[in-house]
């Protein structure tokens, strides 16, 4: 069986071992069976940005980190959002003391953490307010979630803050399969998250912003995602989620290029890591996704990494 083909097929074995081993014990063993493939070589001979990651959500920052370092994973993009209940606003004073979780472990992990800002775009002059307040104590982006769609009008200056810092808008995004075959598009658990056609429309009105589609591995339609996004070269995806499955990646590349996907883990890890180096990237390509693509966005607000 051909290496390709063997760690294609067994993604989440794979995953599965080097959670394995690397959990347990310092990676020293010999693991020349079944395959002389040196995994853990190929995992850290790769620098990566996760452009995709929460804290406070579970977890400590501590074990966090830990992931991170067994990865190679020297940055990562935190953001602390709330899942809209039904009937209930997420208040200012709310996504505030989100904010404060996220600079509390940059002022941690300075050297670790990327800060993005999160807020409810109902409250519009409070939004724009904690942006500057945000960015101005080092944020580098934006995070939204399924309080309003991307393409509602309540967003425009919000975007268009976004626009004048340079910096990326990473929206929470659901393009559901459907039940029994029926596409939903909108789901009934999150009536307001962004679907890829919402992504469109606010990329159509405002081509000079930047949109990541975040979690392509999510769980949603993502052949669907990127045949819609295609010719929309300012919606970048992210490759998180804890789903990953097989060819996601490459067909990803086939549709979008290899400078439109970052590489993010959404806390899912080994997963994370394991569905870029499963798939049939070129050595160069799987750099600009672990790495280079996420900074080059970086490049544009001056906070990029050395
Ligand atoms: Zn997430």
């Amino acid at each position: 069986m051909d290496r390709r083909k063997f760690f294609r097929d067994t993604t989440f074995s794979v995953a599965g071992m080097i959670a394995g081993s690397a959990i347990s014990e310092p990676y020293t063993k010999d693991r020349s069976s079944p395959s002389s493939y040196d995994i853990m070589k190929e995992v850290m001979k790769y620098r990566k940005i996760d452009a995709h990651e929460h804290v406070g959500l579970g977890g400590t920052v501590e074990s966090q980190i830990d992931f991170a370092d067994r990865l190679n994973i020297e940055k990562l993009v935190i953001s602390r959002p709330i899942n809209q209940e039904l009937g209930k606003e997420v208040t200012p004073e709310e996504f505030r003391k989100c904010n404060d979780t996220i600079l509390a472990a940059m002022k941690e992990y300075p050297d670790r953490y990327l800060g993005q800002a999160y807020v409810n775009p109902v409250y519009g002059k409070e939004s724009l307010e904690e942006i500057k307040r945000c960015t101005d104590l080092g944020m580098i982006g934006l995070k939204v979630y399924n309080q309003l769609k991307i393409s509602d009008p309540l967003f425009y200056p919000i975007i268009e803050e976004m626009i004048d810092l340079n910096m990326i808008i990473m929206m929470h995004a659901v393009t559901a399969i459907g039940f029994a075959g029926h596409r939903t598009k909108y789901g009934n658990q999150q009536p307001n998250a962004s679907t890829a056609e919402d992504f469109i429309e606010a990329a159509k009105r405002y081509p000079e912003a930047m949109f990541q589609y975040a979690h392509t591995g999510g769980g949603g339609d993502w052949e669907y995602t990127c045949k819609a996004i295609k010719d929309y070269p300012n919606i970048y995806v992210d490759t998180s989620g804890s789903n990953n499955e097989g060819e996601m990646i490459d067909f990803v590349l086939k549709c979008l290029g290899e400078d439109r996907m970052f590489f993010g883990t959404d806390s899912s890890y080994y997963q994370g890591v394991g569905v870029i180096l499963s798939s049939g990237l070129t050595e160069n390509q799987k750099k600009k996704i672990f790495f280079d693509n996420f900074n080059n966005i970086l490049k544009k607000s001056g906070r990029n990494v050395d």
